[in-house]
């Protein structure tokens, strides 16, 4: 499949959306989502729509995914450092932080979910992306501090471990149902003086679960 035309169209329609932020253009515009999703949902790739990737699972909106990774540059030209990610799924989200950032540690609590990424990204040849199998509440400090840290999938509140390794000047992304029934955005900035937490849009997200599967 050539997908650059449609890909490309992608792009324009998330830049029409309010997409800046060049390096997370230029990451879309690399990353052939087509490759992450079932041979049945191929012709659907480019849309801007959630897609099942099994396991009850499913890989995010290109537009939800691109606020989330603009979010997380915070309108930084230059490269983050470390980058910590919940909820690997199909590998999608990691392989377009990979442009973003020095090294991705990218977590995910479902075995099959986890070996189904490692063969996505495989033919990529991403030197840089870290797959981990693992539940990623309690986080990865061996990875950490980290720069940014981005989930997928939220929880109750924001995890305290993932404050813990977030480093001062980075920020983490992550959805949070801090109003029973309401799952919102959460952006928190640690700063020498202490974390700053912005509550932004709704959101829907898939839960964040402890444990393995
Ligand atoms: N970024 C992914 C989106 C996957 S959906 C992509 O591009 O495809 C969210 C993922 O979070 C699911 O695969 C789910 O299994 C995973 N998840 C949920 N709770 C988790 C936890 N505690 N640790 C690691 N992964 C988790």
């Amino acid at each position: 499949m050539d997908s650059r035309a449609v890909r490309e169209a992608m792009v324009q329609k998330l830049v029409a959306q309010g997409l800046q932020h060049p390096g997370v253009r230029q990451a879309f515009a690399a990353t052939e989502r087509h490759r992450f999703v079932d041979s049945g949902l191929v012709a659907q790739a480019y849309e801007d729509t959630s897609l099942p990737i099994g396991w009850g699972q499913t890989i995010s909106k290109p537009s939800v995914v691109a606020r989330m990774l603009e979010l997380l540059c915070d309108g930084r030209a230059e490269r983050l450092g470390r980058v910590l990610e919940i909820g690997t799924g199909c590998g999608y989200q990691a392989a377009l932080l990979s442009h973003l950032c020095r090294e991705v540690y990218s977590m995910e609590r479902v075995k099959g979910l986890h070996e189904r990424a490692r063969e996505n990204l495989r033919p990529l040849r991403l030197p840089n992306v870290h797959l981990i199998f693992g539940d990623g509440m309690p986080g990865f400090p061996s990875g950490g501090p980290y720069a940014g840290i981005v989930s997928a999938a939220g929880g109750q509140d924001i995890p305290a471990a993932w404050l813990e390794q977030l480093a001062v000047g980075g920020r983490l992304v992550a959805p949070a149902e801090l109003a029973p029934g309401r799952q919102s955005l959460v952006v928190v900035e640690r700063t020498p003086g202490g974390y700053v937490k912005n509550v932004l849009e709704a959101v829907l997200f898939v839960p964040l679960k402890s444990g393995v599967a």
